[in-house]
């Protein structure tokens, strides 16, 4: 079969900067045949891409990426071909985007005691109808001259272990899992490479992850085969995606470059009839 697959992308539904519409226009562009929208806590996104899908002619995949935490650490879950009608994961995605409204409001206060006086009405502006994040708040310090650059926001205070750094709502990988095959289905570790330790990988597939994201644009290619050996070794899914934002470093060529196979994507399709 034809084409590739970028399964993890996001749009304005979360820290993305493009509308679903426009996302598919630069996919189809890219070459990408088979698509993913991954927004953070938030599946918003897929009742317009399913009718774009028919239009535009490129297959979308439900999909999300959710937050976990061990001990400190947080770790990103990818979860693909679940019923977005599904009312409990519709309920929990929503209670954590309330979740991080409030870490928003516990961060500003963070922000004003360090005479930093981001107005709340700057970030909901940024982050419209999509879940609030980090990004949405350092676009703002951005914006209302509060920092020079993006990337100071994060290295000044948003930063894990900065001073107005707020965990976000804590759940575990196991039930991170578990909300993602109670609708049927498949859950992925996201991006390892950045931050998921040999230890930590192996709790995960003891915990009973589907699959592990081996194309990330963090990952260089002896990470790649390195994921793919784990993969084979465990018999897990593969998948990959860009993580394209928009605007951001490497987004200008990012569509179409980070790609898994359509037989992976089958792969899955598989193991879901299983
Ligand atoms: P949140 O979901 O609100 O915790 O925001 C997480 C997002 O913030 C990540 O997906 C990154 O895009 C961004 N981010 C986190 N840490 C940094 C950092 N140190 N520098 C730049 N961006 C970051
Ligand atoms: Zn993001
Ligand atoms: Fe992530
Ligand atoms: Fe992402």
């Amino acid at each position: 079969m034809d084409g590739k697959a970028d399964l993890h992308l996001h749009t304005t539904f979360s820290d993305g900067e493009l509308p679903p519409r426009d996302l598919l226009l630069r996919a189809r562009s890219g070459g990408l045949s088979t698509i993913s929208i991954t927004d953070h806590d938030h599946t918003g996104a897929w009742g317009e891409a399913v009718v774009l899908s028919r239009e535009l002619g490129i297959r979308v995949i439900p999909g999300v990426e959710l937050s976990a935490s061990v001990g400190e650490q947080e770790v990103h879950l990818l979860g693909y071909f679940f019923d977005p009608e599904n009312e409990t994961l519709r309920r929990t995605l929503e209670f954590f985007r309330e979740e991080r409204i409030r870490r928003a409001r516990r961060i500003l206060e963070k922000l004003h005691e360090l005479n930093v006086p981001l107005r709340f009405e700057a970030v909901l502006a940024k982050a419209g109808n999509g879940s609030v994040g980090r990004p949405h708040i350092a676009n703002a310090l951005v914006e209302e001259g509060l920092t020079e650059t993006y990337q100071q926001a994060f290295l000044k205070y948003l930063g894990s272990g900065k001073p107005a750094y707020e965990k976000k709502y804590q759940i575990s990988p196991r039930e991170a899992i578990a909300l993602v095959s109670g609708a049927g289905g498949l859950s992925f570790v996201a991006h390892p490479g950045n931050t998921v330790d040999e230890d930590l990988l192996q709790r995960l597939i003891r915990e009973g992850v589907d699959g592990i994201e081996v194309v990330h644009p963090s990952h260089s290619e002896e990470l790649v085969a390195y994921y793919r050996g784990i993969a084979e070794e465990y018999c897990l899914l593969i998948s990959g995606g860009s993580d394209f934002h928009g605007g951001r470093k490497n987004d200008a060529t990012a569509l179409g470059t980070y790609a898994v196979a359509l037989e992976d994507v089958e792969a899955m399709e598989r193991r879901l009839h299983r």
